[in-house]
């Protein structure tokens, strides 16, 4: 486990620390209708936000952040954040 995540009701960027979550205004209406964005969330190790879909936020995919300098590579487990067991 690497942390726990904290949920803002409020856009506030400056408050999105890592492992912060956002659920989207429209979340579920964009995306794939299979499997639509639900949520922004800072990744957990570098900070870098990026958009979670509803499988991910539920824990049923990993999330793989985004940004070019970061492997991250979790879960997300109700409140907590989960590294990836290597296969
Ligand atoms: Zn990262």
């Amino acid at each position: 486990m690497i942390g726990e995540i904290d949920v803002l009701s409020e856009w506030i960027p400056e408050q999105m620390l890592p492992g912060t979550i956002f659920v989207l205004e429209n979340a579920g209406k964009v995306g794939e209708q299979a499997d639509p964005y639900w949520a922004v969330l800072s990744c957990p190790s570098c900070g870098t936000l990026g958009l979670i879909t509803r499988k991910q936020l539920a824990g049923l995919l990993p999330v793989i952040c985004g940004s070019d300098r970061c492997s991250a590579q979790f879960f997300i487990n109700d409140n907590d954040i989960v590294t990836r067991k290597p296969f």
